[in-house]
């Protein structure tokens, strides 16, 4: 196997040659890696391009963000999910204003005191940002390393995890600029070395690999097992008034924490038009049942069923807030919410 200075050269090589132009790319700050990096996790690349450029002109530092009411900060946020990193990333900014002076930090020790930054993103911040010498591993980063060394351990499993935390140190510390190594690796796992099958015939460090050698970089690493999903029914109530929509905030836990819904009755199993009329609050004079579709989280599969209710004039809804359609623009609410507001229109 070729050694760690070796491997390091090729990726930074071969990443000049082939980055992708993303956005975050462009100008480099600790700032916008901080907000990439938050807006990277589990979301796909194409949908952070869309977002990362309206969020940066609105909160183009620390200050304008810490500042900023938190229901905007969720509505720029919006397309992009898991919002609880939103949240934090709030939180970061408002601590970088307290502790730092509105500069984000770029030493590892102070990116993670920040809230939701861990390892990775602090790695990622520091040797992104300001070139200093330390490790990232995440999962393209962690497949690379894997099939590097034919390591054929279930990545999820503590000894994994701690060998390619030990790699990747060993490779930037060989690396001549730990910002084109640590980009280099992620975006060699991103376009080349993907999961499934990888396309070694344009990998730069193909000749050191031991799984090509081996023949097994298809089966390493393993297979995950397929999460266990819970199953549940969201039954969504779409009441209109003199062109308002009647809406309400969701709690400040659990899923979509905090964001805003068409009254909406949850239940382990799917419930009858009657049914969702008692127990949705609100004195309907009539439902009709629209379409269902499902919307798949990590952990939830979630079963979303449509109805359109009615209420008679001079009824008070008791609940909720009457939006207007400028107010809903503003509103954040989760793409579940859209694609309801979809199949009332239609
Ligand atoms: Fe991945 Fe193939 Fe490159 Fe090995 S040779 S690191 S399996 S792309």
């Amino acid at each position: 196997m070729a050694s760690p200075g070796q491997q390091s050269q090729r990726i930074e090589a071969w990443f000049l040659e082939n980055r992708r132009t993303l956005p975050w790319r462009t100008r480099r700050s600790a700032w916008r890696s901080l907000v990439s990096e938050l807006m990277l996790q589990q979301t796909q690349v194409a949908r952070v391009v869309e977002k990362f450029i309206p969020f940066m002109e609105r909160f183009p530092d620390p200050a304008s963000l810490a500042a900023a009411d938190e229901q905007e900060v969720l509505a720029m946020w919006q397309g992009l999910g898991y919002y609880r990193r939103a949240r934090n990333l709030k939180r970061s900014a408002e601590y970088i204003v307290q502790h730092f002076g509105g500069r984000t930090p770029l030493d590892v020790d102070d990116l993670l005191q920040l809230p939701g930054v861990g390892r990775y993103t602090a790695g990622a911040v520091a040797s992104i940002a300001g070139r200093r010498r330390v490790p990232i591993v995440d999962g393209n980063v962690q497949r690379v390393l894997a099939r590097l060394h034919a390591d054929d351990a279930d990545p999820s499993s503590r000894d994994a995890i701690d060998r390619a935390w030990q790699r990747a140190g060993a490779l930037v510390e060989a690396c001549d600029r730990p910002d084109h190594l640590n980009e280099g690796l992620m975006e060699l796992g991103a376009l080349v070395c993907t999961p499934g099958v990888p396309d070694c015939g344009t990998c730069p460090v193909a000749s050191g690999c031991s799984a090509k050698r081996s023949g097994r970089q298809g089966r390493i690493p393993p297979p995950k097992r397929a999460a266990i999903k819970i199953e549940v029914h969201h039954h969504a109530v779409v009441i209109k008034r003199k062109g308002r929509l009647l809406m309400e905030q969701r709690g400040d836990d659990g899923i979509w924490a905090g964001l805003w819904q068409v009254p909406t009755v949850e239940s382990k199993r799917k419930l009858v038009p009657s049914q969702v009329q008692r127990r949705c609050g609100i004195e309907l004079a009539g439902i009709d049942r629209l379409g269902s579709f499902t919307h798949v989280l990590s952990h939830r599969r979630i079963h979303v069923h449509v109805f359109r209710g009615s209420i008679a004039a001079g009824v008070r809804a008791g609940v909720g807030t009457w939006c207007t359609s400028s107010q809903m623009e503003r509103l954040p609410v989760s793409n579940a919410v859209v694609r309801i507001l979809e199949v009332a229109r239609t």
